[in-house]
């Protein structure tokens, strides 16, 4: 957890009284030195509570609210350059079962460990990996093609299951994810949300077929429809 804020600094001292000009001018230099301290600390924090609201606090990864934000950015980005772009969805497999047979607390370190192996999986820069949300996963991937987006996918799959981190109820006796990927190039005709959808539903079939795999699904841009 990050350290507590530092506390507000004490009040300025009162005006000293103006029994010579040349006490008053140190006076106003301190105090503008003891104002540029407050400012700098103010904003310090405000950085500081600003970085919080974007992130999880769990994982350290960020928050689906930034995802989100982020996710339109990159949207329109696209939009403009008509580059692809494609997002990948993430599921723990059988996670309810994790917790019931070995807690809450083992679930969260187990979330933790998640999100870190997933950022030991992103290369290229540009890449934005959150939490979205319970045990739940997201990643944004600028101008990526789909066979980008599936090696980065099964790099994801991969380094989980290399985790191995036990779970003997899923039929792989370790904690496995699915993952969904979906690759749009941006039109008017669409919206960010209908790219996220897609990688969900691609994230369906995964857990439909077997789990512990990476699926997508594919809207073909303009050219080649
Ligand atoms: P599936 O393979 O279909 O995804 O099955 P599942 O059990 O993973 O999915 P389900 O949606 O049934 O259960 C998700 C579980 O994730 C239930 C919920 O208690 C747990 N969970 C969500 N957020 C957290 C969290 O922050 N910590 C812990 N320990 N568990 C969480
Ligand atoms: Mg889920
Ligand atoms: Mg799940």
């Amino acid at each position: 957890p990050p350290p507590p804020p530092p506390p507000p600094p004490p009040p300025p001292p009162p005006p000293p009284p103006f029994s010579s000009r040349r006490r008053h001018t140190r006076w106003r230099l301190v105090s503008r030195g003891l104002g540029d301290v407050y400012k700098r600390q103010m904003q310090d924090q405000l950085t500081s509570v600003q970085e919080l609201a974007r992130t999880d606090s769990l994982t350290g990864l960020w928050n689906r609210r930034t995802f989100d934000e982020s996710f339109d950015i990159e949207w329109n980005r696209h939009l403009r350059t008509s580059d692809q772009l494609g997002v990948l969805v993430i599921d723990v497999d059988f996670f309810k079962t994790f917790n019931d047979r070995f807690g809450h607390q083992a679930g969260d370190e187990c979330l933790k460990a998640v999100g870190q192996a997933l950022s030991g999986c992103s290369r290229r820069s540009g890449e934005m990996i959150a939490r979205y949300g319970g045990e739940e996963f997201a990643v944004i991937l600028p101008n990526c093609n789909l066979p980008a987006a599936m090696k980065m996918g099964e790099a994801v799959r991969d380094k989980v299951e290399s985790l191995a981190i036990e779970h003997p109820d899923t039929g792989f006796g370790y904690v496995t994810v699915s993952v969904g990927a979906a690759v749009m190039t941006p039109d008017g005709n669409n919206k960010p949300d209908h790219l996220f959808e897609l990688a969900d539903t691609a994230l369906y079939q995964a857990k439909q077929t077997g789990r512990n795999r990476v699926s997508n699904l594919v809207l073909p841009s303009k050219d080649e429809k």
